[in-house]
Parts: structure tokens; sequence; C-alpha cells
């Protein structure tokens, strides 16, 4: 009898089962899966920073001819003092743009001269591009940035990848510490482009929809091979310093990042496009920022003014279990560090005034 009755019921559900979900949903696609959260906890959703905030990662590419009113409105509505254009080019292009920031807003926005790798190896390349920066810096720059292709992309006039650390650059490090600007380095990409794009990479949805950044180790190199090509380049010029990108792509392994800034004082790190590692360990990442206080910026890298608001409420909130805004970065939910006003304070503006020249300090609290 006992048999029957289970019999019945697993029989019933059955039926109900299917005529819910019309049998086509029992397998689901991974994107679309996004169930919004049933748990009911405290929430302070931010839309603007506790502290005004230096962004030392952006990107502005077309500075010289911008209406930069409507930057403003955006930056105001966040709470961001100042914006770092790391794209501000070389030459002509620096001058354009710090003569538009001049005229209009000459204490909101900060440039960073770019290098052009294009014939490295050739006869003088290495002391032209150095002069240029020089030229650069004397029309208004504040900063180099590299960007990944050094490592990835640029060859040397033979065709050859020119490595991170490669000596014909080393000129241009010199001078960036001669001038006492830092250098803002984006080397290599996260791990997960490298591994195989299986069930097993967290990185599968990124890879799946922007296919050409699979990486293979051969192609350009493995990863391992860039980051040590980046490491060997901060060591080797102790009088320059470093802003590594992106945490150094070791957000998800901070017992790793602070071992290597504790090797290497002239490295500092910013975390652009990695929050999502930072609201997935609110514990170990406090610890971290309690630690390294003086040595992490506030970066965002992709201007898209609505993605602040979650990394105000990683930083400053102890919300639970609220979600990223971009499932292919982070398909898991965030949680709050926390952080106090003075570790705060450091964050958003007072280690970026300490490394970045020409900021004017008088438009933060002390
Ligand atoms: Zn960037």
């Amino acid at each position: 009898m006992m048999k029957k009755i289970f019999c019945l019921i697993a029989i019933v559900t059955v039926v109900r089962a299917g005529a819910q979900t019309n049998g086509s949903e029992l397998k689901m696609d991974f994107e679309k899966y996004n169930p919004p959260s049933t748990l009911v906890v405290p929430e302070h959703k931010l839309t603007r920073a506790k502290f005004p905030f230096i962004d030392v990662h952006n990107h502005q590419f077309n500075m010289p001819d911008m209406d930069l009113e409507v930057l403003i409105k955006e930056m105001d509505r966040l709470n961001m003092k100042v914006m770092v254009n790391l794209s501000g080019q070389t030459g002509d292009r620096i001058k354009k743009s710090v003569a538009n920031i001049k005229q209009n807003f000459p204490k909101r926005f900060i440039v960073f001269a770019n290098v052009d790798f294009k014939g490295v190896g050739g006869d003088g390349w290495a002391t032209k591009a150095a002069t240029q920066l020089e030229e650069d810096v004397k029309n208004g720059a504040n900063g180099l940035k590299i960007y990944k292709s050094l490592g990835f992309s640029v060859t040397d006039v033979n065709g050859k990848r020119v490595t991170v650390d490669d000596p014909r650059l080393d000129p241009v490090w010199k001078k960036a510490g001669e001038l006492k600007i830092p250098v803002l380095i984006h080397t290599a990409d996260p791990k997960s482009f490298w591994d195989p794009m299986d069930a097993n990479n967290e990185r599968w949805l990124e890879l799946a929809t922007h296919p050409n950044r699979k990486k293979e180790d051969n192609n350009p190199a493995s990863w391992e091979t860039l980051i040590e090509e980046q490491h060997r380049l901060f060591k080797k010029h102790p009088n320059t310093t470093f802003i590594a990108a992106h945490f150094g792509w070791y957000p998800n392994d901070l017992a790793k990042l602070g071992k290597l800034l504790d090797e290497m004082p002239n490295v500092v790190v910013e975390f652009g496009a990695i929050i999502a590692e930072l609201g997935r360990q609110p514990r170990a990442a406090k610890q971290f920022f309690t630690k390294y206080q003086d040595r992490i910026l506030f970066g965002k890298d992709s201007w898209v003014p609505d993605e602040y608001a979650t990394y105000f409420r990683v930083l400053e909130t102890e919300d639970e279990y609220f979600p990223y805004h971009k499932k292919y970065h982070a398909f898991w939910a965030m949680y709050g560090m926390g952080l106090p006003d003075d570790v705060l304070k450091k964050i958003y503006y007072k280690n970026a005034v300490r490394i970045i020249p020409g900021i004017d300090k008088s438009q933060f609290p002390n």
C-alpha cells in the first residue's frame, strides 16, 4: 500500500513539472539562468562615493576635441573629482588635450602620455622615444601609460615580439623615473584566457562572447612568461614608480600579490575591472587593503558611469550577496568590505595625489 502511494505521488510530480515548464526549460542556457535573489538583508545601494575620488584608469580617446562639460556632469554625479585619462597619446594630441583642459576644467583632468612602439630596434629609437616623453611631460602629461600590446603584439624592426622587459626600452623607463612620473602598465590578461575553454574555466562566458580574447602559450606567449617579464622590468628600474593595472592580474591570489608588493617597493596597484574578485572575498580583501593601504589606487577602466556603483558598494558597505554588473566577468554575487574612512581616503585620493604629479590637493579633505 505505501509503495503504491509513493508511486502515485512521483507520477503526479512529474506530470506537474512537465505542465509548468513546458518541457523545454528542463535544460537552460547559462546566460539565461540569472534568478533574482530571494535573500532579504540590509541594502545600501550607492550611486556616489563617500569621499571625492580620483579614477586613475580611464580612457577618453578624443580629449582634444570633446566637450568636457558632458564628462564633468557625470563625474560630479559620482563624486569623481579628478579623472586620469590614460589615452593622451603623444605630441600634438597631448598639447591639444591639455589646452582643452586648461581652458575649461584645469583641476579636473590629468593626462598620461603613450609611447609609439613603431620601429623598436631601429637606429636611435630609444633616444627618440625618451626625448618625446620628456617633451610630452613638458607639454602637460603627468604620467605614462603602457598598453597590453607591449608583450602581446608589439614587434621590433625584424618582426620579433618585443618582450615587456626588452632592454632596448630601458631609456624610456629610466626617463620616467627622472621625470618623477609614474608608469601605469597593463601586461597580459586574466590567467583564465590561457586555460582550456571548458566547464572548468571561470571566464568561459567571456571567451564565448569575445573569442579573440583566447590566448595560447605560444600565441603570443604564456601567461607566466608575460607576468615574469613585467616583474623583471619592475625590479630592473627601482627608481621608477610603476602602477600595475588590474592588480597585476593577481586579484584572485592576494597573498601572492602581497608578496610581490613586499619585494618591489616601487610598485603600486589599481583595481580596474577586477572589483568582482575583491567582492567575492571581502574578508581577505579587507585584510589586504588594510595591510597595503598605501599601495592601492582607485581605477575602473571602461567608462560606464553606472557601473561605479558596484565599486562604491564593495569598498564602502558591508552588504551581502548583491549583484555584479557584468556576468561574463563574474557569475557570482558581491559582498562589501566595509573599509574604514582612513583607508577609503587613501584609496580614493591620498595615494593618487602622492604618486601622480599635478593634482590639486586643495580639492580633497585632509
Ligand atoms: Zn585600460
